[in-house]
């Protein structure tokens, strides 16, 4: 299994008390399957991937990524495997306004440290894989929305991640380009092999997973299918 989430509890301090944004989820997710967790605003999907990237302790319960217990790390090597195993897409793009798109995903993979030749033809091929070969050299103003989204996502992959978590992709998006990129995350899934976890309050386009999982208040229901 390559995501396990276990009896996850996470609060945050609210005024006097703490309030619960994730209530003893468990969540298993094997290579090769985009999972969707569907939920209003509010209801803990951001808290759910921001825990399974290791980004947030929970006050109870484990997170296992590609097989290590993350409990016991230290920041810095919760750091490591997070730069390893872990692709994220964020809400927002945050792509670096000055920089091509081939330039956006060879910035991931410099930080770990790899030659400058192999980083480049990786981020090219990437590119390629989500469409947008030739738009490779177009700076963040120069691609549409749905095209932004893509180079997101193929940055999430430069660094060959086990686990992808995806926060709300096709919310800014209209409903053909949602679709698109629904369908791109379930073949970059199906071919990478990664556990993929999308996060959406948007049902629509959600029959395209493999599975589905609803949270509500914190709490994590799983409508399983095959
Ligand atoms: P969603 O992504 O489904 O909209 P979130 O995980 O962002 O939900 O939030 C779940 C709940 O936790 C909400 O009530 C939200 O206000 C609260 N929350 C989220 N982040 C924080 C934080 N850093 N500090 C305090 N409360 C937070
Ligand atoms: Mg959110």
């Amino acid at each position: 299994m390559s995501l396990v989430l276990d009896d996850v509890t996470l609060t945050y301090p609210d005024g006097d008390g703490r309030l619960t944004a994730l209530d003893a989820v468990s969540l298993e997710v094997p290579a090769g399957c985009l999972t969707a967790v569907v939920g209003p605003s509010g209801s803990g999907k951001s808290s759910l991937l921001a825990v399974a990237a290791t980004l947030v302790t929970p006050d109870r319960g484990r997170v296992v990524v590609a097989g290590t217990d993350t409990g016991p790390l230290a920041a810095a090597a919760k750091a490591r495997l997070r730069r390893e195993r872990i692709g994220i897409v964020f809400q927002q793009p945050n792509l670096l306004p000055s920089l091509s798109a081939v330039e956006q995903l060879q910035v991931m993979a410099h930080l770990s440290g790899r030659g400058p030749r192999t980083v480049r033809d990786r981020a090219l091929a990437l590119l390629d894989a989500v469409g947008l070969a030739e738009q490779a050299h177009r700076r963040p103003h120069q691609l549409s929305g749905g095209q932004r989204q893509r180079v997101n996502i193929a940055r999430a992959l430069m660094n060959e991640p086990s686990i992808l978590l995806v926060d709300e992709p096709t919310s800014a998006l209209d409903h053909e380009r949602g679709a698109a990129v629904m369908d791109l995350l379930g073949r970059l899934t199906a071919d990478r092999g990664t556990a993929t976890v999308l996060v959406t309050h948007d049902r629509t386009h959600v029959g395209r997973a493999a599975r589905v999982a609803t949270v509500t208040d914190g709490r994590l229901t799983q409508d399983v299918r095959v």
